[in-house]
């Protein structure tokens, strides 16, 4: 089985941005580095060969900063088959009040908050290894 990739949008500007490309990045380099990988959304969506054949029937999880779902609709785009796709938005119920930092760096609340995501990414990747999805 291929590495799992784990994208998330680029979402420059924002703290959510941050928060999703911090949590991939924890994911696939610190957590799960021999199961996962990330790749360069904008390379997606420009069509590089090199990083469209990576993703191509693969397996993604992806995780964007807002709505727009930039990155699980790109990766679609290119023929990636997102399993799982999230906002950060969507875990912030438990986080209200909190700051998390802005677009070019991170909190220490939000450092908490980009890990509790990776942490649900990596309980995705072992579904996904075991076979439940
Ligand atoms: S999903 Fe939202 S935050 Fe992320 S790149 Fe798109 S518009 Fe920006």
């Amino acid at each position: 089985m291929s590495k799992i990739k784990v994208i998330p949008c680029s979402g420059i500007g924002k703290v959510f941005g941050l928060l999703a490309r911090e949590s991939a990045l924890m994911v696939t380099q610190e957590k799960c580095p021999d199961d996962t990988e990330t790749l360069c959304l904008a390379h997606v969506v420009t069509g590089d060969n090199e990083v469209v054949e990576k993703i191509k029937g693969e397996t993604c999880i992806t995780m964007d900063g807002c709505a727009k779902y930039c990155s699980k609709k790109s990766v679609e785009e290119t023929g990636g088959i997102v399993v799982k796709s999230h906002k950060v938005p969507d875990f912030m119920k438990a986080h209200r009040g909190e700051e998390h930092g802005t677009g070019t760096y991170l909190t220490e609340d939000g450092w908490k908050y980009a890990e509790e995501l990776a942490e649900i990414m990596v309980e995705e990747v072992k579904e996904i290894k075991a076979g439940v999805n």
